[in-house]
């Protein structure tokens, strides 16, 4: 299956790693990882997996806000699973665009060589929780986000990128051939515009760790303040169960008709009854940049913003009784 997409710029660009955007409902530029496959292969599963992202996360220095008193950006993460042969991922492209990634077209980005099957693919999915202090700082805010989230968003999203890459190196040094396949520019869907050629929110759902909120985050089991990751990789793992037909069971508006905190909470109008505006939301995002840079004396890449994510019903749960 081929996609419109040049591979060598595809490598020249992201090996820059410039984030592009920083919605809600987009996924930020990172590294990707290539690295040749290496024997020996070792037995791995899903619980082995699982306890190397855990772990990661609970020890590496990189999980920082990078603030005096070095707080974490992440705690304990959900690890879910999802197979390459899953018929999702071909009704994700087939709903969101030609130019959006099924597994196998990820995976042959960077290895064009090694012929795989859908099922020969797993996708690996981990969501990332803001910790109490983060989410209570932005809380607390109406219009302008606090210093820590939005260190949150920026070296929170390294971390992701730091993660992303760690995971699939080790699977690959393990005989398992790997790729973190999130890094990759926006393109324009005729259906949803701006978009990714791969979105971790979806892997996500994907891999049965949450469902859509009316905002486009992702509602999951510890909430919506999070970001996700995801690797494709050359292994078996049984697929997690989802424990949902509907991709926005999870959210009060869509499955009661209450709620809507989400559209109080966003200081530029870009959530309604309708969903979630990604233009205006970009637009906020970018606008808080300069503030970063010039009040806080952050990199001028920082930016945050994160309202509909906090002080709202799903912030750190599933709201909905299910
Ligand atoms: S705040 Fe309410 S309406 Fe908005 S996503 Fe969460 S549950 Fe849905
Ligand atoms: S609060 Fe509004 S502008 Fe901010 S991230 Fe959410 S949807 Fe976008």
């Amino acid at each position: 299956m081929k996609t419109n997409f040049n591979r060598r710029e595809f490598l020249k660009v992201t090996a820059q790693g410039v984030a592009v955007t920083g919605l809600a409902g987009l996924v930020p530029m990172s590294s990707v990882t290539s690295i040749a496959a290496e024997p020996p292969k070792k037995e791995i599963d899903a619980v082995w997996i699982t306890s190397l992202i855990k772990d990661y996360v609970a020890t590496s220095p990189d999980n920082s806000l990078r603030n005096k008193e070095n707080e974490k950006a992440w705690d304990e993460p959900l690890v879910g699973f999802a197979g390459g042969d899953d018929p999702i991922f071909q009704f994700f492209k087939d709903d969101i665009g030609s130019f959006y990634w099924t597994p196998v077209e990820a995976f042959n980005m960077i290895y064009p060589d090694i012929h795989v099957a859908p099922a020969d693919l797993s996708i690996i999915s981990f969501v990332l929780p803001h910790t109490d202090a983060i989410k209570a700082d932005l809380k607390k805010k109406k219009d302008i986000p606090s210093e820590k989230w939005i260190r949150a968003r920026f070296y929170g999203g390294q971390f992701i990128d730091i993660l992303n890459k760690h995971i699939a190196d080790i699977l690959t040094k393990s005989g398992y051939p790997a790729v973190a396949p999130t890094n990759s520019p926006v393109k324009i869907s005729k259906k949803y515009g701006l978009a990714s050629h791969w979105s971790e929110r979806h892997a996500a759902y994907a891999a049965g760790l949450g469902t859509f909120g009316l905002c486009d985050g992702l509602i999951t089991a510890v909430g919506k303040a999070i970001r996700c990751g995801s690797v494709v990789a050359q292994i078996k793992v049984p697929p997690t169960p989802r424990p949902y037909t509907d991709h926005h069971a999870y959210c009060l508006y869509y499955a009661k008709g209450t709620c809507g905190m989400c559209i109080k909470r966003c200081p530029a109008k870009a959530v309604s009854k309708s969903g979630h505006d990604k233009t205006a939301c970009l637009n906020q995002c970018n606008a808080t940049s300069a503030y970063a840079q010039k009040q806080l004396g952050l990199p001028k890449e920082a930016y945050g913003c994160g309202f509909c994510q906090t002080g709202v019903p799903c912030e750190s749960k599933i709201p909905v009784k299910i």
